[in-house]
């Protein structure tokens, strides 16, 4: 999915228009990527989630 950065969010394939622009602000999006920090955020979450696992089995273990 594209990126739109007047709009701040990301758009739905089946939302842009036959253009490939954001159907909001009507900016050209067919050549957006996403933007680094938002992949940062996705690995971050995955860090911390993968790390909670980590910490719930370590208690499950020690607890058993
Ligand atoms: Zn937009």
């Amino acid at each position: 999915m594209p990126w739109c950065d007047t709009c701040d969010h990301m758009v739905e394939d089946d939302q842009i228009t036959d253009e490939g622009e954001c159907p909001e602000c009507g900016d050209q999006l067919a050549r957006r990527k996403i933007p680094w920090h938002f992949k940062l955020m996705i690995g971050g979450t995955g860090v911390y989630l993968v790390w909670r696992a980590y910490q719930g089995i370590g208690w499950l273990v020690h607890h058993a």
